[in-house]
């Protein structure tokens, strides 16, 4: 592997290199017309050799879970089985058009089916669409079937959604987009939903309220059943947000519970590659009463096989053609290759983990809210008695050699280090890890500097985020 420390070198370039070589022309040579050809090229020249180390050290530059342990919060970066691409190149399934006939695309359909047949089941819902194309997609579909439900009903007074302040910021801005007005809940001090807060919130202009459960905190919703009565007494909808379903799988369901509409993260729980934007999938699973609003077309099954029918009350398409079908087959690979025990054991070790991990971070990082986690959990970042912020914290781990977890998430805490293991991580992992931090926490008091001046192996130091997202540098101007 290459020596991180040395810097990345771009500037290679020596005239008269040459890294290909074009084969014998087959057809007459021609003059291309004038205006189509440049005598100019400002193009790297370097040898074959260069250029495939070039490359290479730019793909051992990013982090994958494919590399390194991946603990960010809320993202649930577990490993990818390779199978699942295995399955994802079949020819049968890859190479088909979105415009075929159905009657030649049935086991293309079937896998549609089947996959929501899992997720149904999976979760406890009576039907699923996988139209939209990630999480945040879902939600807004999800908020758009909660409008439909209250309109069909002549209901429309309902305007404000009530959304937990350690929600995702995605679920207000979903809500935001579908017109309602956002209420936020405070959290009580063992992290659930104030339900005070809640009985006062409660009338008919409530839409419903957007719950994920296990919390941003990684805590379990302790009242999760009261809410939900709370909410439908009031004649409001409970929207789940499953981005957490990995701490539940096999073990309770969403439906069960009182939600009324829930969005899966194909690429989170199942398994599916994610990461630099996509492609995820963020099917949504619905009671019975609002199957009839789901977003089409979604695939259904009769005497004659296989097809695609859109629901008589739809809100209509969410994505051209029929989701992001890659990922459809790469959750279905890995629900079948699980199967029901398997999924549950996934759920158990994930939450093991988690558990295990936050008593060896715990002494040096102390949690945010004192009791047992689901499948990840809240430190405070911040080291008392030094300048140390979870910043440095999150910075140095890189040099240690892992990815930092999801950092200033959830708002509540204001130095949040948010920590997802998932079940796929060894305990030699978990403790390397848990060593890291160790050092890390000693650094702080012996020598802060190295802190603050992390990472250290990196070819860029600390970056503007917000001007690297925003304005990002994508093409050598050389
Ligand atoms: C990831 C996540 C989302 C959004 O999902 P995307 O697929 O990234 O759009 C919503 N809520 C929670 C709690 C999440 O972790």
């Amino acid at each position: 592997m290459r020596n991180q420390l040395e810097p990345l070198i771009f500037e290679i370039s020596s005239p008269g290199r040459e890294a290909f070589t074009l084969p014998e022309l087959g057809v007459p040579e021609v003059q291309l017309p004038e205006g189509y050809t440049r005598q100019q090229l400002n193009l790297p020249e370097v040898s074959e050799l260069d250029f495939v180390r070039h490359y290479t050290h730019l793909s051992q530059m990013n982090y994958s879970i494919d590399t390194v342990f991946y603990p960010l919060g809320s993202c649930t970066m577990k490993y990818n089985p390779k199978v699942n691409e295995k399955a994802a190149a079949i020819e049968g399934l890859s190479q088909v058009h979105p415009l075929q006939p159905e009657s030649t695309v049935q086991g293309s359909l079937q896998l549609m089916y089947e996959l929501q047949e899992a997720l149904k089941e999976i979760a406890g819902f009576a039907a699923v669409s996988l139209q939209p194309a990630a999480g945040a997609h879902g939600e807004f579909a999800g908020v758009l079937i909660m409008r439909a439900y209250h309109e069909s009903r002549g209901d429309s007074k309902r305007t404000k959604m009530l959304i937990p302040d350690s929600a995702h910021g995605t679920n207000p801005a979903s809500t935001a987009m579908s017109g309602y007005t956002v209420v936020e809940l405070p959290s009580d001090e063992r992290g659930n939903v104030d339900l005070e807060a809640l009985k006062q919130e409660c009338d008919d202009t409530v839409v419903g309220l957007m719950l994920t459960n296990p919390n941003t905190l990684g805590l379990f919703e302790e009242h999760v059943l009261e809410v939900c009565e709370t909410i439908h007494n009031c004649g409001g909808l409970i929207y789940g947000d499953g981005a957490n379903l990995n701490a539940l799988m096999g073990i309770t369901r969403p439906g069960d519970l009182g939600i009324d509409v829930l969005h899966f993260n194909l690429h989170k729980t199942f398994s599916t590659p994610h990461g630099g934007g996509g492609p995820g999938s963020g099917p949504v699973g619905v009671t019975e009463n609002l199957a009839p609003f789901l977003p089409g077309p979604i695939a259904a099954k009769d005497d004659d096989g296989y097809k695609l029918v859109l629901p008589e009350q739809s809100i209509g398409r969410m994505k051209a053609f029929y989701g992001n079908y890659g990922v459809f087959i790469r959750a279905y690979t890995y629900i079948r290759m699980m199967g029901p025990d398997g999924l549950r054991a996934a759920s158990e070790m994930a939450v093991l983990n988690a558990n295990y991990l936050k008593a060896r971070v715990a002494p040096h990082f102390p949690v945010a809210v004192e009791r047992t986690c689901m499948h990840e959990f809240v430190s405070h970042g911040d080291v008392p008695g030094t300048d140390i912020i979870t910043l440095d914290v999150a910075k140095r781990l890189i040099d240690l050699g892992f990815h930092p977890p999801t950092i200033y998430f959830p708002l509540i805490v204001h130095d949040a280090l948010m920590i997802e293991p998932t079940e796929t991580e060894s305990k030699e992992t978990l403790d390397a890890f848990a060593v890291a931090m160790t050092r890390i926490a000693e650094e702080a008091r012996t020598n802060p500097q190295v802190l603050h001046d992390a990472p250290h192996i990196t070819p860029v130091r600390r970056l503007d985020e917000a001007q690297a997202a925003r304005k990002p540098v994508l093409c050598y101007k050389g």
